[in-house]
């Protein structure tokens, strides 16, 4: 049912929730374990090519490599005078948690501002990736941040890339943030002043700024990795990665590949959007898979402007407030509830998760006509091993007599030569090869050092573990708020976590102005009862082990309790903070 237009406000979307009281087993015990000892046997063949977990990427793009990081949307560098000067809220980046923050932040009355972003303008995520199809997986309704502030209703119910980015540009105009931006510079250094309580900023511009608060808004998906492939540099044709996309060479239109024979190396979110037009533009197209990505229905429809037209104000706090909200449970269902075991609970999520599975591979068999080719699209892995994906173009590009898959079941490709890719002995001869591998995840401190009140370097601090108060505070670090990173809550929607996190941001500086504290800094005890509550919730399941490599468990180093999210809920992570 078309939800969005039949009601004034209807519920958020809700993303990998299975509700265990009303699931009932469709089938016998024995068929869902014969499942899960599948996804077991997946599992452990993608575990037995990789051992290296997440050593087998590099986002060192430097060297041989530094073509695929160059900026191809930002034109000349723009010669300026290096700066040299103080403001009070420095951004470690131009996306969207800078900009919500920044949103935040004004309505307390800060003027002083300033955004320091490596490329020409703000947006982040949705500047960088301008891949044909880029589009949010998230209901617009739901991703957009300030909308109500905005006054702006998204035109469709999934919004594609260019809509975001015009959307980020709009806020930034509205709160005066183009006004102390730098563009095209990146923040190397970042070290705190004691004796001033200034955090002291360095960029590969040879500025030299200070700051009272610094908010390291770098992005949890901002630098691109590689597959460590054998003989990648060797490739003699041309070569981009996804979020630095080759229009001059492709066209606008991908024209340009009408002649050209292209590869494209994974299968996740990014190759899942890009492939459709691929396949179409291209005069053939080579897909190289190791794990298949989940694919569910998008349906997709242009906002009702009668729909649009009848929002009362605040509608969109109203719908986040709702995401917030317990589920209303009546008496009988909280007792059904209570006298459920936990293994039980269990075995109802799993099973109901596999009914979920086993119909996106129904749907493969549905869509896709050669019967190998569906069979290899299936993923055999729990729903939200992976990130997962909702396109109704995907599947059918496969029924393209111009695409082919190659299957390479879970080794992934490991040699590439000057021609192009070698798998089991064939060799794929390109004209473009293009790296859809995707990012770097939630580290902090991309590209730039930061060093805190006794020198320490943060990723010092950080080598037995990371250690933060609600994934934003690190004790030892005064002023300096991170966002998007570990130990903080996932979030399908990311912007609601972001939102959260500038909220809360924004609510302390605002009481250090208020207060005339120079500085705030979370106490060691606080940050051991973070690390701890972090530590507690994530061992409470084994999903890190049980899922298939990926970036959500680390591609498979199961060990890493601490550097990860807090899985205490949403709700939870709301409260304390
Ligand atoms: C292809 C793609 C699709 C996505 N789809 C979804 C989706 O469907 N739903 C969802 O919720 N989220 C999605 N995301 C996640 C998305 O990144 C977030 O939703 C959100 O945009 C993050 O905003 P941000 O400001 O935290 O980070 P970003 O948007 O990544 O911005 C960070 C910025 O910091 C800059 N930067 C980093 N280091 C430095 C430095 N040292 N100096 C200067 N600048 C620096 C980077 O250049 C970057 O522009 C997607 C991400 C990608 C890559």
């Amino acid at each position: 049912m078309n939800m969005e237009k039949s009601k004034d406000l209807p519920q958020p979307q809700v993303i990998g929730a299975f509700d265990v009281l009303s699931s009932k087993a469709a089938k016998p015990q024995a068929y869902y374990d014969r499942i899960k000892q599948k996804f077991a046997a997946e599992r452990d063949l993608r575990l037995h090519y990789r051992p290296e977990g997440t050593a087998q990427y590099t986002s060192d793009l430097t060297g041989a490599l530094a073509k695929y990081a160059v900026d191809p949307y930002g034109g000349e560098i723009t010669l300026r005078e290096a700066i040299n000067d103080t403001v009070e809220c420095l951004f470690i980046g131009g996306g969207f948690s800078a900009l919500l923050t920044s949103a935040r932040l004004r309505e307390y009355g800060v003027e002083s501002i300033r955004i320091v972003e490596r490329g020409a303008d703000v947006g982040g995520t949705w500047y960088w990736n301008r891949y044909p199809g880029v589009a949010c997986d998230v209901v617009a309704y739901d991703y957009l941040p300030l909308l109500d502030e905005m006054d702006y209703v998204p035109k469709d119910h999934y919004a594609k890339g260019p809509e975001i980015y015009a959307h980020c540009q709009a806020i930034a105009k509205k709160y005066h943030l183009y006004e102390l931006a730098t563009f095209q510079t990146t923040v190397t250094s970042t070290v705190w002043d004691e004796a001033e309580e200034m955090w002291n900023i360095i960029t590969d511009r040879g500025d030299q700024m200070k700051a009272r608060f610094v908010i390291c808004a770098n992005g949890t998906l901002s630098k691109p990795k590689l597959a460590k492939i054998n003989g990648l540099e060797s490739f003699k044709g041309h070569s981009f990665h996804t979020s630095r996309w080759d229009y001059d060479y492709t066209k606008a239109d991908l024209s340009g590949l009408a002649d050209k024979v292209v590869g494209i190396i994974g299968t996740g979110a990014t190759a899942v959007q890009a492939i459709p037009g691929l396949g179409a533009a291209s005069k053939e197209l080579y897909v190289f898979q190791r794990t298949p990505s989940s694919i569910d229905i998008r349906n997709d429809w242009p906002t009702d402007p009668n729909w649009a037209r009848k929002l009362p104000p605040g509608w969109q706090a109203k719908r986040r407030a709702r995401a917030l909200m317990d589920p209303q449970l009546t008496a009988e269902q909280k007792a059904k509830q209570a006298a459920m075991s936990r293994e039980e609970k269990i075995r109802r999520q799993e099973n109901a998760n596999i009914d979920y599975m086993m119909r996106i591979h129904q749907r493969i068999d549905e869509i896709v006509k050669d019967k190998a080719t569906a069979e290899a699209l299936k993923p055999w892995y729990m729903f939200m091993c992976k990130r997962p994906c909702f396109h109704d173009d995907y599947l059918p590009a496969f029924n393209r007599p111009n695409v082919h898959l190659v299957d390479t079941k879970g080794k992934g490709i490991t040699e590439i030569t000057e021609k192009g890719p070698v798998f089991e002995g064939k060799q794929y001869e390109l004209d473009v090869l293009i790296y859809a591998t995707g990012f770097e995840v939630q580290k902090t401190g991309i590209y730039n050092q930061i060093k805190g009140a006794n020198g320490l370097d943060l990723n010092e601090k950080y080598r037995e573990g990371i250690r933060t108060l609600v994934g934003i505070h690190s004790q030892g670090y005064p002023n300096l708020f991170i966002m998007g990173g570990y130990q903080a809550s996932f979030q399908f929607n990311l912007t609601d976590m972001l939102q959260t996190q500038g909220d809360h941001i924004a609510a302390c500086i605002d009481y250090a102005r208020r207060h005339g504290y120079q500085s705030l800094d979370a106490t060691a005890e606080a940050e051991e009862w973070w690390v701890q509550e972090v530590i507690t919730h994530r061992g409470k399941t084994t999903r890190n082990q049980e899922c298939t490599p990926g970036y959500y468990n680390f591609e498979g180093e199961s060990n890493r309790r601490q550097d990860g999210n807090y899985n205490g809920g949403f709700r939870q992570y709301f409260t304390h903070i």
